[in-house]
């Protein structure tokens, strides 16, 4: 498949990675089909889009004569047989892995024979994701970042079976997305979530040592290194429980020990303090 073919995307999953992501392909021009399991959870990620767009609107980003094509472009479906019409597809499901299976052996039997098959797993080993589907030569991982529609990067993951030509079609279609692609071989947290997870990890492991607090442990980092956030700032926007999740991929599939969970992390996450989403984590949010 060449980006020139490429005229219509799938979008597996309209959750908060899935709408950011119909959302930057439907600004692009594309024709974005996104699937859920339930009409509500469409509903809801449509809603998120066309806000998304509202802000880009105000910001002076978007004219508001295009709001309403933005959105025409996107149709939303139930029934995995309407994915079958898409030249590319995005998975973006729950980081579960027998849920990415069925959601994936599904998708590659209703696709045509050159369709490509992307994911945006965050942690699992694309070369497993790609093994799973009779087209791993077509399988390539587009990692993108949180909010999908403000941030540059995509890390493009090379699965160890990905072709060549999928490989440049998938990275100069994060191009045409406006994005800066970054190409990453499939390893454990690739680049992002490599180096990322263990600067948060030891940041936590300064609070628990009690080298420093939380908000001087942040200040630091804000202030002498530039960093918009500070890693636990960041930690409590990502969730605290995905982080010890990843801290555990980096673990298991790098075996070194330096990559062990913060147990302050893990205390924070057995006590149910996720970070924004619960309303606490290293700071409290009302
Ligand atoms: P989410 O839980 O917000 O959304 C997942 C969506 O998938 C939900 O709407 C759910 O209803 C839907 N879904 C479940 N089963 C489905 C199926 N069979 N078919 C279609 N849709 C189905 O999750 P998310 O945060 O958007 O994460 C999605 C993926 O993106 C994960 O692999 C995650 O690791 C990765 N990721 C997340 C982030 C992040 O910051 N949230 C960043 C980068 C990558």
């Amino acid at each position: 498949m060449t980006i020139e073919q490429i005229k219509t995307v799938a979008v597996l999953g309209a959750g908060t990675m899935g709408n950011g992501i119909a959302h930057v392909f439907a600004r692009a021009g594309y024709h974005v089909i996104l699937r859920d399991v339930e009409q509500r959870f469409l509903e809801r990620g449509l809603e998120t889009v066309a806000k998304n767009l509202d802000r880009e609107i105000k910001k002076g980003k978007l004219p508001e004569a295009e709001r309403a094509a933005v959105l025409a472009r996107i149709s939303l479906v139930t029934d995995m047989s309407a994915v079958g019409a898409a030249d590319f597809v995005v998975e973006a499901v729950p980081e579960k892995i027998e849920i990415k299976r069925a959601v994936l052996t599904e998708a590659d039997s209703v696709l045509g024979p050159n369709a490509i098959i992307a994911s945006n797993t965050s942690s699992i080993a694309m070369t497993t994701l790609a093994a799973m589907t009779k087209r791993a030569d077509r399988f390539v991982g587009m990692h993108f970042m949180n909010p999908v529609p403000m941030m540059l990067l995509v890390e493009v993951i090379r699965a160890l079976q990905t072709s060549d030509a999928t490989f440049s079609t998938t990275m100069e279609l994060a191009e045409k997305l406006g994005k800066k692609p970054v190409a990453v071989n499939d390893a454990p947290g690739f680049v992002s979530n490599r180096v990322l997870m263990p600067l948060i990890n030891e940041a936590a492991y300064c609070v628990l040592e009690g080298v420093a607090t939380a908000e001087a442990v942040d200040t630091v980092m804000k202030t002498g290194m530039n960093h918009p956030m500070g890693p636990l700032e960041l930690a409590d926007f990502i969730g605290l429980d995905v982080c010890v999740d990843i801290m555990h991929v980096l673990q298991e599939g790098l075996g070194d020990p330096k990559y062990r969970a913060c147990p302050l992390l893990k205390k924070y996450v057995a006590a149910g303090w996720l970070g924004r989403k619960t309303g606490r984590g290293f700071y409290s949010y009302s």
